[in-house]
């Protein structure tokens, strides 16, 4: 570790960057802990506008343990990343099959509003463009705590910890721990029997799915994708919730005669941290629980966060300004969403089995399959409401 310790973080160096930002005698040095896609994303950018950026990742490739997420990705949330993601594209999604007890509703859309991506070549897209843009790539690098402090004492530097949801740089700096954590099992199936190959299937269960949900996401007829998540509080673990869901009268006909091919557990963090600013450190993505607490989807938020850090960033290094902001900044631009992300994920985890067949009822009766088909957003819920009064006045 001292060897690039030393060769990367405190070389001096005078003169332009590529976009023509004087870089000061006093080498000035973004350090990201983390080559996910959230420290990729934020890599690429700052290396695009001149700052000197260099990631360390444990892992020998960026597509290694890739595949213990998913990729379900809505269509406009991607183009807002910046990501040139066609190649990764698996499959389209236009709907959902939701389903709690034995009540079930469609929510079937006339175009295409998500993306299935493989997440091994999104990862390897993200290194690609980072690099292309200047940015350093160090992997087979593990930061432990001591490292990380001793990055963040050099005040010439900002430490960023894109280091997900076990966040080392969050523990080695003492930033506030994150609440809940869901606790996730995925399989992929081969011989699968798919009846609707762009409709993925939710299944709502507090009982099987503690405080979270299972679900199927199709890549193709026969191939399928099968998860459950369950929050860390439930007494419970993810691969014993899977074989209940397995066994549940949504998945046994798709999956009746199909072969399992892999599996993998995994977390999610589905609270954000009170503080992600200390000093010269922040943290991005899910070290900082910059997730939908609904869904467990954290890529486009987690991107969108990124940008903002970027800027401040820039804007620390080019004119001295404080990294604080970064905290006010992410927060009121998507502190509203991801609130409400979290304030339907704790109401719904309080429903019993019958509350949750009732309310999929209500819904379908108050026209929610058609509205939802139609002005339904997966990232915004501060979207969708705004879409519903505007219908409503529309209509009036
Ligand atoms: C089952 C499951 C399904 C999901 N489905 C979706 C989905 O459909 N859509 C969506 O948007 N999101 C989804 N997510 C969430 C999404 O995967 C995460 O939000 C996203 O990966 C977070 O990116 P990140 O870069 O912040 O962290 P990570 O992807 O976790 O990357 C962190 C990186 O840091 C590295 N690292 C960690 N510690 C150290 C260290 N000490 N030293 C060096 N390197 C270190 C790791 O090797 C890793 O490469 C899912 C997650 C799971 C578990």
């Amino acid at each position: 570790m001292e060897r690039f310790i030393n060769q990367n973080t405190w070389g001096t160096r005078l003169g332009i960057g590529p976009n023509g930002m004087f870089v000061d005698d006093m080498q000035k040095k973004a350090i990201i802990i983390g080559a996910g896609v959230i420290g990729l994303s934020l890599a690429k950018v700052l290396a695009k506008h001149g700052v000197d950026t260099v990631v360390y990742d444990s892992k020998k490739k960026v597509s290694d343990n890739t595949a213990k997420a998913s990729g379900i990705f809505s269509k406009d949330g991607l183009s807002r990343t910046g990501i040139n993601y066609h190649g990764a594209i698996v499959n389209t999604l236009d709907g959902a099959t939701l389903r709690a007890g034995k009540e079930s509703m469609r929510i079937k859309s006339p175009a295409t509003k998500a993306y299935v991506l493989d997440r091994g070549k999104l990862a390897d897209i993200c290194a690609e463009e980072a690099r292309a843009a200047g940015a350093e790539i160090e992997l087979g690098r593990r930061v432990d705590r001591e490292t990380v402090r001793r990055f963040s004492s050099d005040e010439n530097s900002v430490v960023i910890g894109a280091d997900g949801a076990v966040s080392t740089v969050a523990s080695a700096i003492g930033f506030p721990p994150i609440k809940e954590h869901i606790l996730t099992y995925k399989a992929e199936y081969s011989g699968a029997a798919v009846e609707d190959t762009h409709m993925v299937g939710l299944y709502f269960s507090n009982k099987i799915a503690n405080r979270f949900f299972g679900w199927y996401v199709p890549y193709s007829g026969t191939k399928v994708e099968v998860g459950i998540g369950v929050s860390g509080r439930a007494k419970k673990t993810s691969t014993k919730a899977f074989e209940q869901f397995i066994a549940s009268d949504m998945l046994s006909p798709i999956i009746g005669n199909a072969r399992k091919t892999a599996g993998y557990a995994s977390m999610i963090p589905v609270s954000q941290r009170a503080v992600t600013v200390k000093g010269n450190v922040m943290l991005v993505g899910d070290a900082a629980g910059q997730v939908k607490a609904t869904t467990g989807g954290g890529i486009i938020f987690g991107i969108a966060c990124a940008h903002i850090a970027a800027r401040v960033i820039r804007e620390h290094m080019t004119q001295d300004k404080s990294l604080e902001v970064y905290e006010k900044l992410w927060r009121k631009r998507y502190g509203l969403d991801l609130g409400l992300h979290r304030l339907v994920h704790s109401y719904y985890s309080y429903l019993g089995e019958r509350e949750m067949e009732w309310m999929v009822r209500l819904s379908k009766m108050m026209g929610a399959e058609r509205f939802l088909g139609k002005y339904g957003d997966m990232d915004s819920p501060s979207l969708i409401i705004k879409r519903f009064f505007l219908r409503k006045k529309a209509n009036s």
